[in-house]
């Protein structure tokens, strides 16, 4: 049984990390053209099709009188597919939370598994959330709206799920770092998709930095060229995950990703001119 729901503390913020499923899956799509001894050796397996915890996974962060949700999981479409799939309402059913109450959607960017529940497909189509302000980069927003992402097999889901909430004037875009809320900070790590960004959280001198898909698994943290297959630009991906683990030994920060199974956070040590991932026990 995964673990599909679990809440800590973070400084005066309660947050839990939530799952909208978490399949078992073989990981070989994450090393894009990295030698199969090589990346299983990493994480530990000799079978690169063995099947490996795997989650979409979605952050909520309540406090200083907010209730955020980072990312929306996949939506109705995976229920029954795999263990927690499409369970995200449950998820927040059984922490109190009404959608209603959520007055902040984050997006680390906007593929099918990081904004399904923006739309509740078993509510005909309406804003799953329909009081929450939905924070996305502009150069996201942009390739998804856009021709720019006609080819992209992707575009039709994520289209349905983002221009609802323009068309409610819910959407509101920006360029840069942007504190959304103090403490609450989106950092741009495009790659993974052109306006990718990853959270930074701060209270009382907690830090804990969810980078969404910058990173598929802690073992990209070490190894930045490791490509994911699902990176747009596996150049700029690259480059991100170095200014991110840069940026997570300066803040010391507490680390995980979206797709990381829930409970999977370190902390990044530098080594010579690379980094170590450091499992977190607290
Ligand atoms: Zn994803």
């Amino acid at each position: 049984m995964a673990v599909l729901s679990k809440t800590f503390t973070l400084g005066r913020l309660s947050v839990a990390a939530l799952s909208d499923g978490a399949p078992m899956r073989a990981l070989g799509g994450f090393f894009n053209g990295v030698d199969p001894a090589e990346w299983t050796k990493a994480l530990g397996i000799t079978n690169p099709e063995e099947p490996l915890p795997f989650n979409f996974g979605i952050f909520l962060v309540r406090g200083d009188g907010h209730t955020v949700l980072i990312d929306t999981g996949q939506g109705a479409r995976v229920r029954g597919q795999f263990e927690g799939g499409g369970e995200l309402l449950a998820r927040l059913r059984e922490l109190g939370v009404r959608p209603e109450e959520v007055d902040t959607i984050l997006h680390t960017h906007l593929h099918g598994d990081h904004c399904g529940w923006n739309v509740d497909d078993d509510a005909g189509g309406a804003l799953t959330f329909p009081n929450a302000a939905v924070w996305v980069h502009q150069k996201e927003l942009d390739y998804w709206t856009s021709s720019a992402s006609d080819s992209n097999p992707q575009s039709q889901y994520s289209r349905s799920r983002i221009l609802p909430a323009q068309a409610a004037d819910r959407v509101q875009t920006f360029d840069g770092e942007k504190a959304v809320h103090p403490g609450m900070t989106m950092i741009p790590t495009p790659g993974h998709t052109p306006g990718h960004c990853s959270v930074l959280l701060v209270s009382s001198g907690d830090k804990l930095l969810i980078l969404g898909d910058a990173a598929h698994h802690p073992v990209h943290l070490e190894r930045h060229d490791w490509l994911p297959g699902v990176d747009l630009d596996p150049a700029e991906s690259t480059r991100s995950r170095g200014v991110v683990a840069a940026r997570a030994v300066t803040e010391n920060a507490l680390v995980t990703g979206g797709h990381f199974p829930i409970l999977t956070m370190g902390r990044l040590r530098r080594v010579g001119q690379g980094y170590k991932w450091e499992a977190a026990t607290e």
